[in-house]
């Protein structure tokens, strides 16, 4: 919700200026899904808010849990007409994440997702952004009230720094000890490679953790899979990740997707290895492997043995690795899946 227009109207009626800060707590804080929770405001209050304010900037549509129970996935409508995706995912017991979306499609349409696949519909703005956590912290709220949103992940559909305003105001919001209050180092925010965005991510968030999608580690084959890179490629790449290294003194997670017979050779580990062995000291990074989820026909996994040797030889050339399957790929919800009706890919 709007705080400014809010606190405006609050003025405007006759309100004490305490009310807006009770607003603002239930609201960000005990994730009220109503104004009608907020018991502690007059009746007759309740009922303004209710006919001039919403809480949330998009409206839930659908909710899916995977079969394990670790990973929800919610459809939003917007109020264009378009949707977007979000999921809420169980990584430690009781402790949850929650994955946002910044834009609605994206318009670096890497050829191996999901949300690529149509290009970018439009930005998110930053309370569509927030609305997203505001929604999984009143649906844990409900369904699971002793549990808890520990964490925030930028890595839903759209390519955050092609959106960095937007972006950067909800990070703001989320982590405003005044608002939601999460700690910075429990927000991260992925992305293909955008040089100019991680340059100024070092300055303004030098405590939210970066990941970096990087899939390749020889131009030709990162162009083919990541096309932002024609227009920031490798070179430029590695000397952002060693400023960024340089100011924030901060890990970069790499993130790598395994396509089967592309980019999951020994060789391909080992190029990957002597890559971020001349970015910087390989104690700065973490690379995540991440099995192909199904989500356009023209690429598949590797099997689980190709992918764990992957894993291993990294290991072997001293680079920390986790080689992460995804959850949710039964409700579409997993990495690379999200796509939103408007943008379902009919492959
Ligand atoms: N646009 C940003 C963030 C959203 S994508 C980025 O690309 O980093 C989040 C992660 O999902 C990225 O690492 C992306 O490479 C990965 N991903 C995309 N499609 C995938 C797929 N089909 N299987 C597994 N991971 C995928
Ligand atoms: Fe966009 Fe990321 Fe998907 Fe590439 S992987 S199309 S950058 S959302």
């Amino acid at each position: 919700m709007d705080l400014k227009k809010t606190a405006d109207w609050l003025e405007k009626s006759g309100y004490p200026k305490f009310r807006a800060r009770q607003i603002s707590d239930a609201v960000y804080k005990n994730a009220v899904s109503g104004f009608d929770e907020i018991t502690a405001l007059p009746a007759p209050l309740r009922t303004g808010l209710k006919s001039h304010f919403k809480i949330l900037a998009l409206e839930p549509e659908t909710v899916l849990e995977s079969k394990a129970g670790n990973a929800v996935k919610a459809a939003f409508l917007l109020k264009d007409g378009l949707k977007i995706e979000s999921v809420l995912l169980n990584l430690f017991p009781a402790k949850w994440s929650v994955c946002v979306s910044t834009q609605a499609g994206c318009p670096v349409q890497c050829p191996f997702c999901a949300t690529g696949r149509r290009g970018l519909k439009r930005n998110l703005s930053p309370a569509e952004i927030t609305s997203q956590y505001l929604f999984w912290a009143q649906y844990l709220k409900k369904s699971r009230p002793e549990e808890r949103i520990t964490g925030a992940v930028f890595m839903g559909m759209g390519e955050p720094f092609l959106n960095y305003d937007s972006v950067a105001e909800s990070i703001r919001t989320i982590t405003d000890p005044d608002l939601i209050g999460l700690g910075d180092r429990h927000l991260s925010v992925s992305t293909a490679g955008h040089v100019p965005g991680i340059r100024r991510f070092a300055k303004d968030f030098p405590q939210v953790n970066l990941a970096l999608s990087l899939h390749a580690v020889d131009d030709a084959l990162r162009t083919r899979l990541v096309p932002l890179n024609e227009k920031y490629p490798l070179d430029q790449l590695s000397k952002a990740l060693r400023d960024y290294i340089f100011s924030t003194k901060r890990k970069v997670f790499i993130e790598y997707v395994l396509l089967g017979g592309i980019n999951d050779s020994q060789t391909a580990a080992k190029k990957l290895s002597e890559w971020i062995k001349s970015v910087e000291n390989v104690k700065y990074f973490n690379v995540n492997l991440i099995p192909y989820n199904d989500a356009r026909r023209a690429f598949r996994a590797p099997a689980r043995e190709r992918a764990q040797l992957f894993a291993n030889l990294l290991l072997m050339f001293n680079i920390q690795a986790t080689l992460r399957h995804s959850l949710g790929a039964d409700i579409k919800g997993a990495c690379g899946q999200l796509a939103g009706s408007s943008t379902r890919d009919p492959a």
